[in-house]
């Protein structure tokens, strides 16, 4: 983790301005300063950590417990009834704020973007294998 704030850690303690939408002891969120669309809202964790899987249970727990809150206030407020939560992790994943962040994305019916991707066939003897691996790491 790098020893310098982020700028996400920077809006969370004021120095730049934002225009928040959520806080509580763990998480806070606020509109997206280059939005793929109205509404288009971050989610964050206070606990400054770089990557999801470096959070504590708490930050993670509390992240889990406010996205659905703040998506249905999302929802509701702007009559996207369809939305994407993207959530990148390294620079090669599109990460380029090194603080967690959840984005939620409303997709609206006259809306351009869109996350798809090419697929392949899942090879089911090293699908039984890597799933077996994963599932054996889980700490
Ligand atoms: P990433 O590419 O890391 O997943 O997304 C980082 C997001 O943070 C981008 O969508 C970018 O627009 C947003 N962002 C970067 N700096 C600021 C800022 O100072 N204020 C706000 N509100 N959003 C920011």
């Amino acid at each position: 983790m790098s020893e310098e704030k982020s700028i996400f850690t920077r809006i969370i303690e004021g120095e730049i301005p934002c225009f928040k939408i959520f806080e509580n002891e763990y998480v806070y969120s606020f509109l997206d300063i280059n939005p793929a669309c109205p509404g288009h809202v971050l989610v964050i964790p206070k606990e400054p950590a770089s990557y999801l899987h470096e959070l504590s249970p708490e930050s993670s727990s509390e992240l889990g417990k406010a996205l659905p809150r703040i998506c249905k206030s999302i929802i509701e407020i702007t009559g996207a009834s369809n939305y994407n939560i993207i959530q990148n992790n390294g620079s090669e994943a599109g990460q380029t704020v090194f603080h967690v962040h959840f984005h939620i994305i409303p997709k609206y019916p006259e809306s351009t973007h869109s996350f798809t991707w090419k697929t392949v066939k899942l090879d089911k003897k090293a699908a039984l294998e890597l799933s077996q691996k994963i599932s054996d790491n889980i700490e």
